[in-house]
């Protein structure tokens, strides 16, 4: 079975963990425990063709640059997380994107997603700021997603699986 290594990425308490347990075992975690770093795995069908995905689901503590560097180099495909309910979370993620392109390189799959979905009472984040950040991203795949109500998380993983995918064959 074909792997792909995907790292999820973005600030503390966007749902970077309720995404991937959601995608990886279809519930939704409500406590929140910002430390938890883990790799998860799933195999999954897309197209056709069977993938075993795995997915490193960041807390950002690391304590050493280096450290980060290493495990973006080991990942194929990055989604990079905010919280469409906290505006800040928004700009953690140029710099996170910045240095992943210098790591890898500006062609690298990657997909932006904007969490949260069903607190509509509490949104901050218009969408016009995702797709605009989308399009300054050359085009990146932007999703708003919510992990509570598994809207559009399948979708996330299915499109980072194949952007991979494309990726491989292009290099
Ligand atoms: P992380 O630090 O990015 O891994 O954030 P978590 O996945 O731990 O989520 C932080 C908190 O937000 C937890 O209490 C989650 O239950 C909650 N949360 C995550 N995703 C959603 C969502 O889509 N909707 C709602 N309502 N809460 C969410
Ligand atoms: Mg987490």
């Amino acid at each position: 079975m074909k792997e792909i290594k995907v790292v999820i990425m973005g600030g503390g308490g966007v749902g970077k963990s309720a995404l991937t347990v959601q995608f990886v075992r279809n519930v939704f975690v409500s406590t929140y425990d910002p430390t938890i770093e883990d790799t998860y795995r799933k195999p999954v069908i897309i197209d056709g063709q069977q993938y075993l995905v795995e997915i490193l689901d960041t807390a950002g503590t690391e304590q050493f640059m280096a450290l980060k560097e290493l495990y973006m180099k080991s990942g194929q495909g990055f989604i990079l997380v905010f919280s469409l309910t906290q505006l800040g979370s928004v700009n953690e993620l140029g710099p996170l994107r910045e240095q992943i392109v210098r790591v890898k390189n500006a062609k690298v799959p990657l997909v932006l997603v904007g969490n949260k979905s069903d607190l509509r009472a509490e949104r901050q984040v218009p969408r016009e700021i995702g797709t605009n950040m989308s399009r300054a991203w050359g085009n990146v795949p932007y999703y708003e997603t919510s992990a509570r109500k598994r809207i559009n998380v399948d979708e996330v993983f299915a499109d980072i699986v194949r952007q991979c995918r494309a990726f491989e064959m292009l290099n």
